[in-house]
């Protein structure tokens, strides 16, 4: 028996030489929110698409892929109808309005007339689309149009939503706009596989994580378990580096982690009297002291150069 809704056992995936994904495991439980992060080439869409049936794992080694107990590569067509899917691009037809684009939707899961508007209309109202019903999507807003993504995503009542970077290039409003509907889906039972770039919605959204990079998994967790267990507590970001001569023999310290990025020192310690003694070497507006987030734990875990990231 497969203990969550989505397990993933030792999966590869190779295209020709490039490794996306190098033995990767996983298990997602029944309605919780499960993030995969890393940077730009890490594997994550390659392993949504895997668990969608949308791209094929490698034969061997072997691995394991079972959504609510069938495997996508042999199963499409049960796992499909388990899944809603709100990809990356904003694939809508330009050429019909709101409704008509969930009626599309619709029809493909066999929902016609009275049916399919018995299916849209309390979508519509969730997503807050109501004044938008007959718009076509050239007149819709970045945010009403994820929204009506997400709608058409859950057409079919799936117990699974696959988000792969729902609020990519969304301004913050929208963005929380869309994490409240999306808690909202979470309490309601449904399950959902997230990739995202931006931490604070990981950290928002999601009860368990993944940190991969280059295909393999760095850190898994809960995100706030992972930030106290792996991430010191403080974080002095000195941004005016002009001075650091005068703080770095307090850098030696061994409670102390200095990480140098192009414009700014950051120095961790769970020591916050360590962190205001050096501050205090500094100019005020030189530097800001703060908790740490799962932003520094990502660098930390994936590295901060750019070519890092594939
Ligand atoms: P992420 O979603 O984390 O940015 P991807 O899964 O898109 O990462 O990509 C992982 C790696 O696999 C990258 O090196 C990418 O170039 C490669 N890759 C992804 N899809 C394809 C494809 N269809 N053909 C060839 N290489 C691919």
């Amino acid at each position: 028996m497969c203990p969550g809704i989505i397990t993933v056992q030792n999966v590869h995936k190779s295209y020709g030489r490039t490794k996306a994904v190098n033995a990767l495991s996983f298990t997602v439980r029944e309605a919780e929110c499960f993030g995969l992060l890393g940077p730009n080439g890490a594997g994550k869409t390659t392993m949504m698409k895997m668990v969608y049936g949308k791209a094929e794992r490698d034969a061997k080694p072997e691995g394991l892929i079972h959504v609510s107990g069938f495997d996508p590569q042999h199963n499409p067509l049960n796992v499909r109808h388990l899944l809603g899917v709100v990809p990356q691009d904003d694939n809508l037809d330009g050429e019909l309005n709101v409704y008509q684009n969930l009626a599309l939707f619709a029809k493909f899961y066999g929902l016609t007339g009275k049916a399919a508007k018995k299916a849209i209309e309390p979508l519509i109202e969730t997503m807050e689309l109501v004044d938008k019903r007959h718009s076509k999507i050239r007149e819709l807003s970045g945010g009403m149009k994820r929204r009506l993504i997400i709608a058409r995503a859950l057409l079919n009542a799936p117990k699974i939503l696959i988000l792969d970077e729902p609020t990519t290039g969304l301004d913050p409003q929208v963005r929380h706009m869309i994490w409240d509907k999306l808690r909202q889906m979470k309490k309601n039972g449904i399950t959902m596989l997230l990739t995202t770039h931006y931490m604070e919605e990981a950290f928002q959204l999601c009860d368990n994580l993944i940190i991969m990079h280059k295909g393999e998994k760095i850190i898994e967790g809960p995100p706030r378990q992972l930030l106290q267990q792996s991430m010191e507590k403080y974080v002095l970001d000195i941004i005016n580096k002009d001075h650091v001569d005068k703080i770095q023999a307090c850098l030696d310290s061994p409670s102390i982690r200095a990480d140098l990025s192009k414009e700014t020192l950051h120095v961790y310690s769970d020591n916050i009297e360590a962190l205001n003694e050096i501050s205090a070497l500094l100019e005020p507006g030189d530097y800001f002291l703060r908790f740490s987030n799962l932003e520094d734990l990502f660098i930390k875990a994936t590295g901060r150069a750019l070519d890092d990231a594939g």
